[in-house]
C-alpha cells in the first residue's frame, strides 16, 4: 500500500519526462498513444477509471502542483454538464484524427501531432487548474469521460 502511494505521488515525473524527451526528439511524441490508450484499455477490461485513480501522470501533476497556485474557483456550470463533456470528447478526437490524417502516414509527423495535442491539452489543463480548482481538467478530460462512457456501457450490457 505504501509502495503504491509512493508510485502515485511520483507519476507526474512521467509527463514532465514525456515533454522533455519529445522536445529533445519528436519520436517520443508517439508515447502519447500510451497515455491516451491506457484509460480506455482499463475501462475496456472492466477496471473503470483505474488509470485515473492510480496511474495517470497528468492527473498526478495537476493534483500535486496546481493545488498550490490555484485560485480554487468552481468550474462554470455548463462545463460540468454531460453535453459539454461529449462535445469536448468529439472535438478533441476529431482534431487529433484530422492531424493524424494530414500526417499522411508519416510517423514522424504523427509523433509531432501527438506531442502538440498532448502539449495543448496539458497547457489547457494548467490554465483551467489555475483559474478553477487544481484538478478541474479531470472533470472534463476526454479520456476520463470516454472511460466513464465505456464503464457505463459495460454495466448496462452486464
Ligand atoms: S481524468 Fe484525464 S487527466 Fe484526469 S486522471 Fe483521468 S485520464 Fe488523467
Amino acid at each position: 500500500m505504501k509502495t503504491f502511494k509512493l508510485k502515485k505521488e511520483w507519476n507526474w515525473v512521467l509527463i514532465v519526462l514525456f515533454f522533455a524527451l519529445s522536445i529533445f526528439n519528436t519520436w517520443f511524441g508517439l508515447l502519447g498513444f500510451l497515455c491516451m490508450g491506457s484509460p480506455i484499455l482499463h475501462a475496456l477490461k472492466g477496471n473503470g477509471r483505474r488509470h485515473c485513480s492510480r496511474y495517470c501522470p497528468r492527473g498526478s501533476f495537476l493534483g500535486r502542483f496546481m493545488r498550490k497556485i490555484s485560485l480554487g474557483n468552481t468550474l462554470p456550470r455548463f462545463m460540468s454538464r454531460k453535453g459539454f463533456r461529449h462535445f469536448l470528447l468529439v472535438l478533441m478526437m476529431s482534431m487529433l484524427s484530422l492531424g493524424i490524417y494530414h500526417a499522411g502516414g508519416d510517423w514522424h509527423k504523427i509523433a509531432f501531432t501527438l506531442f502538440r495535442f498532448m502539449g495543448v491539452s496539458f497547457l489547457f489543463g494548467i490554465v483551467l487548474g489555475f483559474f478553477f480548482k487544481g484538478k478541474s481538467w479531470c472533470a472534463i478530460c476526454p479520456m476520463g469521460h470516454a472511460a466513464n462512457l465505456i464503464t457505463d456501457i459495460r454495466k448496462k450490457a452486464a
